[in-house]
């Protein structure tokens, strides 16, 4: 925890707000009592963590060190303690009486209110819809922070994401973004331009930045480009994996995609490169990215004739969250502007798509990589 009685003054200490030299001086000297069991705490700091104070090992206090309420205050009262410091207007716990709820902070930001739920254990999603809800009837925007504790990390820009996370998932500046934050090392690390291709992992730019002296909230919204955020590398070898991979033992959606394939007498390493196109929406999509997109233009968009409407009643429906309700996630469209910048298709005046010119199928691997390469090239320079 962050504040003890000095038993000497009676007064709190707030350890981590003193100078170094105080804290390592109280680290030695100084004698503290827990506010909540009256027991005996000790001082503890170092580099890599957030100086505070510690029960004991054998207390019984439930604010003892290491537990979820202690990582839970201690980072809300980081958090509010350096929103306080840049100057903002901060309510801590306020009750809200109409909606009956208690925010960790209410902030003035930007001339609206931003509600800041800073959630460190898992909860059921129906109560994260049902708060955010609440928050939005108001006029309230809610921020989901998700303690460091639930950050499930599988690489360097690779993520774990549950059902929980993708409740949390915001819509800032044009790509979608989750928000974390670590008590322990005083840090925040945002997910921002997460993109998935449908498989177990989501790919994210990672960034984490130390709530010091020069960290300024609106840092945590950062900029993005309009694609969502990878390299032509990552990319092609998504690309070159699905073409060149056969593994025996798969997903029951990639045997019966095979099975579609072997039925329309096609190769999964052929498939056009146009079908393995990422899109931010993917994100909330039941169904692989190459599984839907290869089907689209197997079924769809090869057989309809030129100049004629586009149908996109098999593009998947996404799964959305009442974070998402002003800016739904829609594939269809998504990817329809991709293929009509890559001149495939024309929107017309109605808002439908209609087709220009056919995709290719390429006769061999070596014709499908390069195909890939300069479809990889040619979408990144938009
Ligand atoms: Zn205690």
């Amino acid at each position: 925890m962050l504040r003890a009685i000095d038993s000497s003054s009676g007064e709190i200490v707030i350890l981590h707000a003193l100078p170094l030299s105080e804290i390592k001086r109280l680290k030695r000297t100084g004698s503290f009592i827990c506010p909540k069991c009256h027991e005996p705490v000790y001082a503890r700091s170092g580099s890599r963590m957030v100086a505070h104070f510690a029960h004991h090992p054998k207390s019984r206090c439930n604010e003892k060190n290491g537990g979820e309420g202690e990582y839970h205050e201690t980072g809300k009262w980081l958090i509010y303690e350096s929103l306080k410091r840049e100057g903002y207007q901060v309510l801590l716990e306020p009750y809200l009486k109409t909606l009956q709820q208690r925010p960790d902070m209410l902030l003035h930001y930007q001339n609206t209110w931003m509600a800041i739920e800073f959630q460190c254990a898992r909860i059921p999603i129906r109560d994260i819809a049902y708060r955010t809800k609440n928050y939005q009837k108001k006029g309230i925007h809610p921020l989901w922070v998700i303690g460091a504790n639930q950050l499930k990390r599988k690489g360097r820009e690779l993520l774990q994401v549950s059902d929980f996370h993708k409740y949390m998932i915001h819509y800032h500046r044009q790509a979608y973004a989750l928000y974390f934050f670590d008590p322990t090392l005083c840090s925040w690390i945002t997910a921002r331009s997460l993109w998935s291709n449908g498989e177990r992992y989501v790919n994210a730019n990672l960034e984490i930045m130390k709530m010091n002296s020069s960290f300024r909230f609106i840092h945590l919204f950062g900029t993005s480009p309009a694609v969502p955020h990878l390299t032509a590398s990552s990319w092609l070898h998504y690309m070159t994996r699905q073409r060149r991979t056969y593994s025996p033992r798969t997903s029951s959606q990639e045997l019966q995609w095979r099975q579609f394939l072997y039925l329309r007498n096609l190769h999964f390493s052929l498939i056009p490169s146009e079908s393995m196109i990422p899109l931010k929406s993917q994100l909330f999509l039941p169904s692989r990215l190459k599984i839907w997109q290869s089907r689209f233009i197997i079924d769809v968009f090869s057989p309809t004739p030129i100049h004629q409407k586009i149908q996109t009643s098999t593009i998947p429906t996404p799964f959305t969250s009442p974070l998402l309700d002003h800016v739904t996630p829609n594939p269809a469209e998504e990817y329809l502007d991709l293929l009509e910048k890559l001149n495939f298709v024309k929107k017309g005046k109605d808002n439908h798509y209609y087709k220009l010119k056919e995709i290719a199928y390429p006769k061999g691997r070596e014709e499908a990589e390069k195909r890939d390469r300069a479809l990889v090239t040619q979408l990144l320079k938009m």
